[in-house]
This record gives C-alpha cells, structure tokens and sequence, in this order.
C-alpha cells in the first residue's frame, strides 16, 4: 500500500493545457505531477520527479472520462458480440 504525503482536489491543482499536465507544489521545491491520461486511465496517485513523496489525487473519474473512450469501448464491446 501507498503512504500518501498529502490528499489533494484536483480542482487544486494547476492545469497546463499544452502539456496536459496537472501540478502541485511539493514541499522539496519541485511539482508533483499527474497527466490527465492517467487520469482518464482512473490513476490517482501523482508523483515528485525530484523527491519519493506521493499525493493522492481526490476526483470524480466520471469527470475525466472521455466520450471518445466511451465510444470506443462500446464498439469492443460490440465486437466481441459478434
Ligand atoms: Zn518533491
């Protein structure tokens, strides 16, 4: 099991669209990071590139799941039908 530094909204966390990365400042001076792929994968666990601390990250998955992956399971599904 994790041990987690801290938990944490992302609704706290700072956003960078280019990157689609979500930061959080980490105590040893670095970011903790979180893609929103790993989100979109149900992740939630962000990491410190520069330290071993970890930061739960509190969200609603519904939130972050793409309806393009929607659709695309729906068509697996579908498939495996036939
Ligand atoms: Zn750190």
């Amino acid at each position: 099991m994790s041990i987690y530094h801290d938990e944490v909204e992302i609704e706290d966390f700072e956003y960078d669209e280019d990157e689609e990365m979500y930061y959080y400042p980490c105590p040893c001076g670095d970011r903790f990071e979180i893609s929103l792929e790993a989100l979109q994968a149900g992740e939630e666990e962000a990491t410190c590139p520069s330290c071993s601390l970890l930061l739960k990250v509190i969200y609603d998955k519904d939130d972050f799941l793409a309806d393009e992956e929607k659709a695309i399971k729906g068509e697996k599904s579908v498939s495996k039908n036939l």
